[in-house]
C-alpha cells in the first residue's frame, strides 16, 4: 500500500522506508480513526495518511509515533459548515475546510481532500503534511509557527529565518505577486509553517532554489534533506511571475473562485442555483444581496418555504426584526417544523426577552430534527440565557458529537462550563473555537 499510495516512500532510502513503514504500522493499528457519520475508515485509508505523516517524522534521531495524537477523524468529502453556522459569521470559511488540527485535539481531515492529491490534482498541495505540521507545531507550546527544536540556538535561528520569510511572502500577498509558497502561509505564522512543510516535502528543488535559508532551517528541523530522494516535479523551474504555472492563489481560496462557481451553477436548475446563490451570500455575510436573491424566489413562488426562511435569517442578519418575524411566520405556516425558521425565530424572541417561547421554538426544531446542529446551537444559547448551563452543555455535547469541528459550539460550551466553575475545560473550549476560527470577533 506504501509502494502504490506514497510518493515520497517509492524514493526513500531502504534504511528511512523501514522508517516510514514501522511508524505507518504502529499508527495505522493504535491511533483512533474515526469516520464521520456513517463513513467507514478503511485500511488503505490508514495506511495512506499514516505514510504521509510519517515520512515527515523518518529523519527525526529517536523514532517519534506522533504519540500525542490519539485521535484522527476522517471525513468523506470536504469538512463543512452549515448555513447557520456560517450565517451567522461572515468570516466563516463556507465549505472551504479540507484538514484542522486540534491543538492537543485530533487531527481532521477530508479523504475526499487527500485522494484528490494523490492523483496529482494539486501538485505542491498536501493536506495530510499541512494538518500534522500543526500537530508538530502544538507539541511545544501554543501552535504559533514554533515546532519544538530543543536547544537555544537553534530556536534563534529558526525564529531569524522563518520571521524575515513569512513578512516575506505577507508582502508579496498584499502585492498580490505570485509566489512559490501558497499564499494562505501569510494567514498566520502556524499557517507559514504547515504551507513550508508542504512545499518542503512536496518541492524540495525548487524550494530550496528560491529560498534557501528556508529550506535549510526546515531540513534542520526534520533533520532530514528530501531533494537528495525526491525526484523533482517540473522539469525546471519555471518563473512563477510568467509562466503562471505556480501562480498561487492557494487551494482554499480557489475553490471560492468565482469563475468555477458560476459554471457549477449554470449547470443546475436556475431555481436551485439561484438558492445556492442566496446561501453563499449568507454565508459569506452578505446579507443585503441574499436578502435580493431570496426576495426573487419568494416572487417566483410564495410558498417556498426554504427561501422564506433564509430571507428570514437574512433580514435578521441586517437588523430588519420585524420582517424576518414576518418571514419565519410565513415559511412555518407552510410548514411548521422548518429548523430554519423555528431557529431564527427562536433568536427574535430570545432578543425579545421572550426565553420561554424562544425555547418552545427551539424545542420543536430539536425534536424535528435530533441531529440537527444549529438547532441545539439555538436551543442552548437559550439555556445559557435561562442560567441552564447543564442542559446547554449536553445540547452541545449531541452538536459537538455530529460536528467535531463546530467552533461557534466550542465556544458556548466553554460559556456553559465557566458558568458551572470548570474553568480549565472552558478556556480549553474557548481556546479551540479561537484556533478554529482565529478571525472572528469573539464576543466573551
Ligand atoms: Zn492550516
Amino acid at each position: 500500500m506504501l509502494q502504490r499510495r506514497v510518493r515520497h516512500y517509492r524514493s526513500l532510502p531502504a534504511e528511512q522506508q523501514r522508517r516510514v513503514e514501522h511508524i505507518t504500522q504502529v499508527m495505522a493499528a493504535e491511533k483512533e480513526w474515526a469516520g464521520v457519520g456513517d463513513f467507514r475508515v478503511t485500511e488503505d485509508m490508514r495506511v495512506t495518511i499514516a505514510g504521509q505523516a510519517a515520512v515527515m517524522v523518518s529523519g527525526f534521531q529517536e523514532e517519534y509515533f506522533f504519540d500525542r495524537l490519539d485521535t484522527l477523524v476522517i471525513h468523506p468529502g470536504t469538512v463543512q459548515f452549515t448555513a447557520a453556522q456560517a450565517s451567522r459569521n461572515p468570516n466563516l470559511p463556507a465549505g472551504l475546510l479540507d484538514g484542522i488540527a486540534w491543538h492537543h485535539g485530533p487531527v481532521v481531515l477530508s479523504w475526499g481532500r487527500v485522494r484528490r492529491e494523490l492523483k496529482g490534482h494539486s501538485p505542491g498541495r498536501n493536506v495530510v503534511l499541512h494538518e500534522f505540521a500543526h500537530h508538530l507545531d502544538g507539541l511545544c507550546g501554543d501552535m504559533d509557527g514554533a515546532p519544538p527544536l530543543g536547544d537555544r540556538q537553534r530556536q534563534r535561528r529558526w525564529y531569524a529565518v522563518t520571521e524575515a520569510e513569512y513578512l516575506r511572502l505577507v508582502g508579496a500577498v498584499r502585492r498580490g505577486e505570485a509566489t512559490l509558497l501558497d499564499h494562505y502561509g501569510a494567514k498566520n505564522r502556524a499557517e507559514f509553517f504547515a504551507v513550508a512543510t508542504e512545499c518542503f516535502f512536496e518541492l524540495p528543488h525548487e524550494l530550496a532554489e528560491r529560498h534557501a535559508q528556508l529550506y535549510a532551517a526546515l531540513a534542520d528541523f526534520y533533520r532530514q534533506d528530501p531533494r537528495r530522494w525526491l525526484p523533482r516535479l517540473t522539469p525546471t523551474l519555471a518563473d512563477p511571475a510568467t509562466s503562471g504555472q505556480w501562480v498561487n492563489i492557494g487551494y482554499r481560496d480557489r475553490r471560492r473562485d468565482d469563475v468555477a462557481r458560476m459554471r457549477a451553477m449554470r449547470a443546475m436548475p436556475t431555481g436551485d442555483a439561484l438558492f445556492a446563490l442566496g446561501l453563499d451570500h449568507l454565508q459569506m455575510g452578505r446579507a443585503a444581496e441574499a436578502l435580493r436573491v431570496f426576495t426573487a424566489l419568494v416572487q417566483n413562488d410564495p410558498r417556498d418555504e426554504e427561501s422564506l426562511a433564509h430571507r428570514a435569517a437574512a433580514q435578521f442578519q441586517l437588523g430588519r426584526l420585524d420582517e424576518a418575524r414576518v418571514d419565519c411566520n410565513a415559511a412555518l405556516a407552510i410548514d411548521p417544523d422548518d429548523i430554519k425558521a423555528l431557529c431564527v425565530r427562536a433568536e427574535l424572541q430570545l432578543d425579545d426577552g421572550q426565553a420561554e417561547a424562544a425555547l418552545a421554538d427551539a424545542d420543536r426544531a430539536v425534536e424535528a430534527s435530533p441531529g440537527n446542529v444549529e438547532a441545539r446551537l439555538a436551543r442552548a444559547r437559550i439555556w445559557l440565557t435561562l442560567d441552564r448551563p447543564r442542559k446547554a452543555v449536553a445540547d452541545l455535547n449531541e452538536a459537538l458529537g455530529r460536528e467535531p469541528y463546530a467552533a461557534a459550539a466550542y465556544f458556548e460550551r466553554g460559556r456553559a462550563k465557566r458558568a458551572l466553575g470548570r474553568h480549565g475545560e472552558a478556556e480549553q473550549d474557548i481556546a479551540r473555537a479561537k484556533l478554529l476560527e482565529p478571525d472572528r470577533d469573539w464576543a466573551e
